[in-house]
């Protein structure tokens, strides 16, 4: 089956200092995916070069067997990214923000009104539709992001930090609602570094560290490489991810 998401022998350098390390992953469609790091692994920058946002100094990408580099409109078209910090139009409405995104990706008015009333009330933001973009709370500016981002219907989502700045109901509500989309078939990657919430939502887990993945498979799979079975993800992270040889049996490709 064709993953969601090939990235083969990946390569980012910021002057001379080398951010992404000839990086290897496959997602599978379907999947709910957490990039584990500690800061400065290279995790923005990977997900920043999957959305085409950063262009990689080697190596390829693919989404859904689409090449970004081959073909980047085909491949974009399939996928959203969110970024850790909200960016809206402060002038805007909430409906209007959702009408504009949905242009952009020539989504029809109508459609993009339907989906868009869908993905308000889902968030509760439905009786601030009429507020400006920049009169909401930061929490609330990161969930119409997340609308914005899925108003196209993409196949593949991707969220660097998306909890940070979320208050404890909010947090939940965007948790639900993301397992929701993935129980729907969507397939989401994302970073985070509360490790507790890639311990209950992700179906699978990837370790980069200096910009290599060392690790990657089901918390299970790690499991068994780094630790017991009682091994919390807490422990297993800072094994894995702090100074020290990756291990060689059962770690990523
Ligand atoms: P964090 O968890 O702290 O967000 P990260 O895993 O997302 O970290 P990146 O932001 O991808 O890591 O950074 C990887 C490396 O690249 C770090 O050493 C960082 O200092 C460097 N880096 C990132 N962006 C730039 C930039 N624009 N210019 C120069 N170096 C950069």
């Amino acid at each position: 089956m064709t993953p969601a998401l090939e990235l083969i022998g990946v390569v980012k350098d910021y002057g001379g200092k080398r951010a992404v390390d000839g990086l290897n992953l496959r997602i599978p469609a379907g999947a709910f995916y957490a990039l584990l790091g500690a800061n400065g692994a290279g995790k923005t920058t990977t997900l920043r070069m999957i959305a085409g946002l950063l262009q990689p100094d080697g190596g390829s990408i693919r989404v859904f067997g689409e090449s970004l580099a081959g073909n980047p409109t085909g491949a974009k078209q399939q996928m959203a990214f969110l970024p850790d910090e909200p960016m809206l139009y402060g002038k805007l409405r909430c409906t209007e923000y959702l009408e504009f995104v949905a242009g952009l990706w020539g989504v029809d008015g109508r459609t993009a009104a339907a989906r868009g009333q869908d993905l308000l009330q889902w968030l509760d933001l439905w009786d601030a539709r009429a507020n400006y973009c920049e009169n909401l709370s930061r929490g609330m500016q990161q969930k119409l992001t997340l609308a914005g981002a899925l108003i196209h219907n993409p196949k593949l989502l991707i969220l660097d930090e998306p909890l940070t700045g979320l208050d404890a109901a909010a947090a939940r509500k965007v948790k639900d609602f993301l397992a929701g989309l993935v129980r729907d078939g969507l397939t989401v990657l994302f970073t985070t570094h509360i490790l507790e919430v890639a311990e209950r939502m992700a179906t699978r887990i990837g370790l980069i560290r200096a910009g290599q993945l060392i690790a990657e498979g089901t918390l299970d799979e790690l499991r068994a490489v780094y630790g017991s079975e009682h091994t919390s993800l807490e422990d297993l992270f800072l094994s894995a991810t702090e100074a020290g040889p990756a291990p060689a049996a059962g770690s990523a490709s």
